[in-house]
């Protein structure tokens, strides 16, 4: 029977909106195959090392969550998770989180928090939140697929040389709201500003990175089993809906 085994870090700590949805649902969609999933807590305090896992999770949080989490992060756990990062760990990182793999973030008041430094891109906070619900569009399998999202962030973030855009923004901010990028990827690291619900309501990218751990674990060969999404696409629809006409649904 194939294992994954997800580190959650910092759960404590960063978990706006819901984020830890996208553990349960890597953990739903890994278990409805008669894949076994563990999910290991890893925050301040927590050793964790090159090996242990095979899926990282990163959620958002508040800057002042950030600024408790970033010592512990760049100077403790940070040659570890660069580490995994370059060996093709998966990693789904979330605002706040995102914006922690980077250089640096500086708040809009000025105060710069260092970063772990494991991707290029950096994060400068302005006054006016970008608070919306979000439609991206991202290219899996030579399909185009619409991707519901949420995001709330006053960081804008630039990426930088080597990583590459996660989704392209239809409807939203995005990276910047300057330059149509929706999050980052590097090597098998993806990074979002999408909140909460991006993997429950998008199986699509669940089953992306669930297929890029086993690949990983279990040889290039492997492949991941059909299993329905009709579920998730309903509720896709709904919030797409909601967005694009306005139509809510029927309570
Ligand atoms: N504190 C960061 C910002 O506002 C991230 C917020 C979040 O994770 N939603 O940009």
């Amino acid at each position: 029977m194939e294992k994954l085994i997800i580190g959650h870090f910092y759960p404590d700590l960063l978990n706006l909106y819901g984020d830890r949805g996208n553990v349960l649902a890597l953990l739903r969609r890994a278990t409805l195959r008669g894949i076994e999933v563990e999910v290991k807590r890893i925050s301040i305090g927590d050793d964790v090392s090159n090996g242990d896992i095979d899926i990282g999770f990163i959620g958002g949080g508040q800057d002042s969550e950030q600024n408790i989490m970033a010592d512990d992060m760049k100077n403790v756990k940070g040659e570890v998770i660069k580490q995994m990062i370059e060996d093709g760990v998966v990693f789904l990182t979330v605002c706040g989180g995102y914006q922690m793999l980077g250089q640096y973030y500086e708040e809009h008041g000025g105060n710069r928090i260092e970063c772990l430094g494991a991707l290029p891109h950096y994060t400068k906070g302005e006054k006016e939140r970008f608070i919306n619900d979000c439609i991206y569009e991202i290219e899996l399998n030579g399909q185009k697929i619409k991707v519901a999202g949420f995001e709330n962030h006053s960081g804008r973030t630039f990426l930088g040389e080597g990583e590459k855009p996660f989704m392209r923004v239809i409807r939203g901010h995005g990276n910047n709201g300057q330059d149509g990028t929706e999050g980052a990827v590097y090597k098998n690291t993806y990074g979002t500003y999408s909140h909460g619900s991006l993997l429950p309501k998008n199986p699509a990218i669940t089953d992306m990175l669930l297929e890029l751990a086993l690949k990983r674990k279990y040889g290039e060969d492997y492949v991941l089993s059909e299993l329905s999404t009709e579920v998730e696409d309903l509720a896709r629809k709904q919030v797409l809906d909601y967005i694009e006409g306005g139509i809510r649904a029927a309570q």
